[in-house]
């Protein structure tokens, strides 16, 4: 089903054709309701009117220049997205990996300013201490940056040197993680691949606190966490460790393919021209879209939106009873529950429900026994109520 395309997620039996709103239709005409929106990219869900237009309008103007030039919309979406963060700095490139692999070239180079201000050599303040169960990307560096031995397969090797992993919400492992090589500490505020795992506000706090005594960044990859998904426009936001560095992409652009560093104080002073450059970065095409997520993103009551479907879906999930599902955790929209058959199982048999006039659903998984929840934004209670039913109906066989 996958034909001959090598990046497929183990291909799932459905080729999809359109979609609208939370509801997706595949070739056959069957229909699906969305609770992954293209693992938390499609923020705004499909076919909206205001993204459809605004990327259309935009094709006709002007889709790519290269960052040798500024674009207006570059300028408008940059000023937008540092006004809504309070960061200093943004630099655009096209992916999270990418928005990471930049977060840790700025915590490398305030690392390698302050050895020369402490008269070490350069470059020994380099390590960033990341945590155990994190997932930042799939370049040989973010694999290196992410905790999880899975994702250091040998034939990849050899990986990049200099990070260090502790887990999180233990005290204990902060005592000694932050010597005086360590730049920067990296942080999911909700960890999503790695399972849906909730970060406790007084360890961050705890952490990003040693982290700044020991003279290194906080570098929050909000790559998944960001652009409302956790019910706050940042989910650093809520845990209140307003970090140095930060990264976006996934829902920052509505679908159209956009990554993002953020960053401030001395981060922005360190960075000068010629240190971070990407082709396609920032093109007035996916800065168009990033214009109409944060519109949509700063309407009243949209955010709170977010938070009360998702608190809504996690006590439906709750009230249902059912022995098989544990440990229901997550905020705002993105969430999960642990369940005693293989994941992978359960999303194949909520896919195979389509049919017969009604939909069947996508969901995602975050190991090997954990569903994912990450639907559109904009869901409306129907669609939910629909979603959840035939969830019931799968795991209640
Ligand atoms: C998805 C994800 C990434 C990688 O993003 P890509 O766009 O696939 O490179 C990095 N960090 C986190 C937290 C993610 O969820």
């Amino acid at each position: 089903m996958s034909g001959k395309i090598a990046n497929n997620l183990g291909s799932l039996p459905v080729v999809f054709e359109s979609g609208n709103g939370s509801v997706l239709t595949d070739i056959n005409g069957k229909t699906y309701i969305d609770f992954v929106s293209g693992i938390g990219v499609n923020c705004l869900g499909h076919n909206h009117p205001a993204l459809t237009k605004a990327i259309a309008e935009q094709a006709k103007k002007i889709i790519h220049v290269s960052n040798y030039y500024n674009s207006d919309k570059g300028l408008a979406f940059s000023e937008k997205l540092l006004e809504r963060t309070g960061m200093d700095r943004v630099y655009f490139c096209n992916s999270g990996a990418e928005a990471n692999e930049n977060a840790i070239k700025i915590a490398r180079k305030c690392g390698s300013l302050s050895d020369k201000k402490d008269g070490k050599a350069e470059g020994t303040r380099h390590t960033i201490v990341a945590l155990v169960k994190s997932f930042h990307g799939r370049t040989v560096t973010t694999l290196s940056a992410t905790g999880q031995d899975i994702f250091h397969n040998p034939v990849f090797a050899p990986y990049t040197p200099g990070f260090r992993y502790i887990p999180a919400n233990d005290y204990d492992a902060l005592k000694d993680a932050f010597d005086g090589t360590v730049c920067a500490l990296l942080l999911e505020c909700v960890q999503g691949e790695g399972g849906v795992n909730m970060i406790d506000r007084d360890w961050a706090l705890a952490a990003c606190a040693a982290a700044r005594k020991a003279g290194a960044v906080v570098i929050a990859d909000e790559v998944q966490t960001g652009i409302g998904r956790t019910g706050t426009f940042l989910a650093s936001e809520a845990l209140g460790i307003n970090p140095e560095i930060i990264s976006l992409a996934k829902g920052i652009a509505g679908g159209v393919p956009m990554g993002a560093t953020l960053f401030r104080g001395v981060a922005a002073e360190s960075i000068v021209a010629g240190d971070l450059q990407t082709t396609f970065g920032g093109n007035p095409l996916a800065c168009a879209a990033g214009l109409v997520v944060l519109d949509e993103l700063a309407k009243p009551g949209f955010l709170s939106a977010v938070t009360e479907k998702g608190d809504y879906i996690r006590s439906k999930i709750a009230s249902w009873n059912l022995p098989c599902i544990k440990n229901i955790r997550g905020r705002g929209l993105m969430m999960g529950f642990d369940i005693d058959r293989p994941s992978r199982d359960i999303q194949k048999i909520c896919l195979d429900m389509a049919g017969d006039g009604k939909p069947g659903l996508c969901i995602s998984t975050a190991g090997a026994n954990t569903l994912r929840f990450l639907p559109p934004l904009v869901i409306t209670e129907k669609e939910i109520d629909t979603g959840l039913e035939i969830l019931y109906t799968v795991l209640n066989q």
